[in-house]
């Protein structure tokens, strides 16, 4: 049973993580009378945004809001929270033991991440201060907010070829700072048939604030109201790594890799939401959470079964 966890009893599952993921996980695992222990340092990554959409039934809330919501239905269920980072992870036993920073440790059957991950901006100054307000990455999660205005996008990435239509099918008036990044025929040839500006020469910086961002850049400096870039997805591995895991790494970032459910390379370890999948928006981390925390019963359950058995 869930309902008193002893602090130095060993749990059924820790998870790593509480922002979108992490605690959907909690739920799905606590709804089967699992112990349940979320370690959370409190950095999720849609903290800098105002409003959290394409979230159906809470459409454009405060993502904190969303978070501390779904935390309370959590501990409704018996799940305990610590606001804590872990910063050792070891088998112990049959199961593992999770170190944490403020000297603490929790023990547990199996382990859960859903650490996020980490947006690592381009080196141009000035992007940090509007990220998630004017400076923006994904045009699913805020794009709509900025339709019709003028977009810059800076060329950081491949994918900012990419966002260059995403965008422009949102507004008429996209500016595209190549830096220096190749730019194929093919999309060259696209921008000039949908009338995308290309601003030649490295941007030195951003100022301004949204609705009036200024790139400084060249000669004289381009005003755009929003300005859009592709980060590197940084995953936080670093308690997978701990444990022996290799991390992945794609076009677009680094991650680590899972099957379907979650089981990672590692006995006993499920990852869900940004770690594994920088495209990962709040309901597919919640989705992923909730399906890693399905298959981490399911595999109790087998193991309390053949225990019985043996
Ligand atoms: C600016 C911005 C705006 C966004 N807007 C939207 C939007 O409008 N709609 C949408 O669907 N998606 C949006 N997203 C994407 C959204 O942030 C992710 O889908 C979501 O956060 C993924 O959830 P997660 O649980 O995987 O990771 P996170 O929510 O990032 O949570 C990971 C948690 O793990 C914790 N953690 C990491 N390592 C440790 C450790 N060692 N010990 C303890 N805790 C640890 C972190 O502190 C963090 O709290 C946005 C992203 C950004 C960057």
């Amino acid at each position: 049973m869930n309902s008193a966890i002893d602090p130095s009893a060993t749990v059924d599952v820790a998870v790593v993580g509480g922002g979108a993921g992490g605690p959907a996980a909690a739920v799905a695992l606590s709804r089967s009378l699992r112990s349940v222990v979320v370690v959370d340092a409190g950095e999720p990554r849609n903290a800098p945004a105002a409003h959290a959409f394409d979230v159906l039934g809470r459409e454009g809330i405060d993502p904190l809001d969303l978070l501390a919501a779904g935390r309370e239905e959590a501990r409704g269920y018996g799940v305990r929270f610590l606001a804590d980072r872990v910063v050792t992870a070891d088998r112990e036993g049959p199961g593992f033991r999770l170190g944490l920073l403020g000297g603490s440790a929790v023990r547990s059957r199996r382990l859960l991440l859903a650490t996020g991950l980490v947006d690592e901006l381009p080196d141009v100054p000035g992007l940090r201060r509007w990220w998630g307000a004017g400076i923006l990455h994904c045009a699913f999660c805020h794009g709509y907010e900025v339709r019709g205005q003028h977009v810059g996008v800076l060329g950081s990435r491949p994918s900012s070829l990419h966002q260059v239509l995403l965008f422009r099918a949102l507004t008429d008036r996209v500016t595209f700072f190549r830096q220096d990044l190749d730019v194929p025929a093919e999309s060259a040839a696209q921008f000039r048939a949908l009338g995308v500006e290309v601003v030649e020469g490295a941007a030195r910086g951003v100022s301004g604030e949204p609705g009036a961002l200024r790139v400084d850049v060249g000669s004289r400096p381009v005003e755009v109201e929003a300005l859009v870039v592709a980060p590197w997805f940084r995953a936080r591995g670093e308690v997978f790594a701990q444990l022996g895991g290799e991390l992945a790494t794609n076009a677009v970032g680094q991650f680590v890799p899972v099957q379907p459910g979650g089981a990672t390379s590692l006995p006993g370890v499920w990852a869900a939401g940004n770690v594994t999948d920088p495209g990962a928006v709040v309901a597919a981390a919640t989705g992923a959470g909730v399906l890693a925390g399905v298959a981490v019963h399911g595999d109790l359950v087998q193991e309390d079964v053949r225990a019985l058995v043996a």
